[in-house]
């Protein structure tokens, strides 16, 4: 590991990372991938390699679905609903005892400051908490049919196993969120994290064996797309959940309408954040800042499209580029850092790409505009463009990095059309103190959560998903756990 990087470091993550290269998760053990496969895990903030994780082919997804099918049939039927909360429960308790080694190992594979980090930690055992509340409320129903001395009920059972491929952007965090509700409904999982990000995933893995789930329960493969790929193509996969880019969900989800998989895809965004003339411009204004600056831009619900009242718009402009001056972006790990670097090379070269596109096609850069640093880490700073039209490259398409577009609006029927003017249908934004024109502007925003007064707002029991381009089904709450349940009507002649 990069010397600069391991000094850093607490016993416990340095250990970890020594360890490697990491092998593979299947059935309860570490195996290598079958074709000798490994691939190198970067720390963003001095491009240097972390460690070497095994990169799963074709054979490995085939042992893992085994291994899968496996606990699916066996130990995992065998373990009772309240068995089965305890055991999600004992999870959260050991994330959160192993919290501070977890955070550290996301800081330094995702870039994240260590913050940030902390908060994902968090936000998992929370989420795992959430769950283990549900396997013991998974009930049937009794159906009042109509034939004669006919009795009929439901069933509710796990899908089976599910392939689930996560992004780098909140590496944990995105796999907690898929794994929890499997686990609350009984299935058995292939979990797949993103080639950027692997270590806490395989982290995850290690301590579901540790809290008592039977082996093959969560078997994690590190790997690439091609892995993904694989996951999605085999037969034996009864469902695939993913979260990424709008381009490889739409991939998938054809995929998934061939083979007839239950799928659910969580994918990008272009999420408009509107201030309205008589928003508290204080709060407006640092909300929105954190709404797209926070992870680097890197969030599929970032506020990145600010639509601004006019006579407002000048002063929101001034303020965020005052707050986008002054902004220390830096390694995750320096406690001073507020933003880190962004994931990757490829990344950095895409965002960069964004930021040109911006400049050529005549927009203003009033902040950032241009990488920082020396060359060694993949750092942006915050960058915001006004001088932008609706049809520019860089106010229709994600950048997925810390760039955001101002434009000002005149009336709240042109604000609603041009918000909603965009392919995808994540989140949206609005900034008021009329209440009443609030909820009605809310209605209109075809977007799966709508944050007003606030940005990025959540909940493990709140459903979290888009509409139109940003996705199929909603993951979160009792919604996410119907998504790995099957039903099953039971007729009796009595
Ligand atoms: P990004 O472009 O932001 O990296 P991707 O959608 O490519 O987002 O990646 C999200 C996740 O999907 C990662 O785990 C990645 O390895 C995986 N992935 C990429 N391509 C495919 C594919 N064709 N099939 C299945 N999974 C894929």
């Amino acid at each position: 590991m990069a010397t600069a990087t391991a000094r850093s470091l607490s016993d416990a993550a340095r250990d970890y990372v020594e360890a490697g290269p990491h092998r593979l998760l299947i059935g309860g053990e570490r195996l290598e991938a079958a074709d000798g496969r490994r691939l190198a895990s970067i720390d963003p903030a001095t491009g240097e390699v972390i460690c070497e994780v095994a990169e799963a082919g074709p054979e490995d997804v085939d042992r893992a679905v085994a291994a899968a099918r496996g606990a699916l049939d066996g130990a995992l039927r065998k373990v009772s609903a309240s068995k089965r909360a305890g055991l999600i429960y004992a999870l959260a308790e050991l994330i959160k005892a192993n919290g501070a080694e977890l955070a550290e190992l996301e800081s330094i594979d995702n870039g994240k400051p260590l913050s940030a980090a902390q908060g994902d930690v968090a936000a998992s055992v929370a989420h795992l908490r959430y769950y283990a509340g549900w396997p013991t409320k998974i009930e049937g129903e009794t159906i009042p049919v109509s034939g004669r001395d006919l009795f009929c009920y439901t069933l509710r059972e796990p899908v089976g196993v599910c392939g689930q491929i996560v992004p780098w952007n909140y590496p944990l965090l995105m796999a907690v969120w898929k794994v929890s509700p499997a686990l609350a409904a009984g299935c058995a999982i292939v979990l797949k994290p993103a080639e950027q990000t692997p270590l806490t995933a395989l982290r995850l893995g290690e301590l579901a064996l540790e809290a008592g789930f039977p082996a093959g329960t969560l078997n994690v493969l590190t790997g690439a797309g091609e892995t993904g790929a694989a996951l999605v193509d085999h037969p034996d996969v009864d469902k695939i959940a993913f979260t990424g880019s709008t381009v490889v969900g739409r991939e998938i989800g054809a995929k998934c309408g061939r083979s007839l998989k239950r799928v659910t895809l969580e994918l990008g965004g272009k999420s408009p954040n509107i201030i309205l003339g008589d928003a508290d411009l204080e709060a407006a204004v640092k909300g929105s800042f954190l709404g797209i600056y926070s992870n680097s831009g890197q969030a599929c619900n970032a506020g990145s499209r600010l639509l601004v009242a006019a006579e407002l718009f000048d002063e929101v402009v001034e303020r965020l580029a005052g707050f986008a001056g002054e902004a220390k972006v830096g390694p995750g790990l320096d406690p001073d850092s507020q933003f880190g670097p962004v994931v990757s090379e490829e990344q950095f070269g895409r965002v960069s790409g964004y930021i040109d596109s911006g400049l050529a096609d005549g927009a203003e850069a009033v902040a950032g505009g241009r990488p920082d640093g020396d060359g060694g880490g993949y750092f942006i700073s915050p960058t915001l463009f006004t001088g932008v039209s609706d049809e520019m490259t860089i106010a229709r398409e994600e950048i997925f990095g810390p760039v955001l577009v101002a434009q000002p609006f005149e009336t709240l029927e042109e604000v609603a059309q041009r918000a909603n003017d965009t392919d995808y249908g994540l989140a949206a934004g609005l900034w008021t103190r009329d209440i009443s024109q609030a909820h009605k502007l809310a209605a209109l925003l075809r977007a799966g959560s709508v944050y007003i007064n606030t940005w990025g707002a959540g909940d493990p029991a709140a459903p979290f998903g888009g509409y139109k381009a940003s996705g199929i089904g909603r993951e979160k709450g009792h919604h996410n756990l119907d998504a790995y349940l099957e039903t099953k009507s039971v007729f009796a002649q009595l």
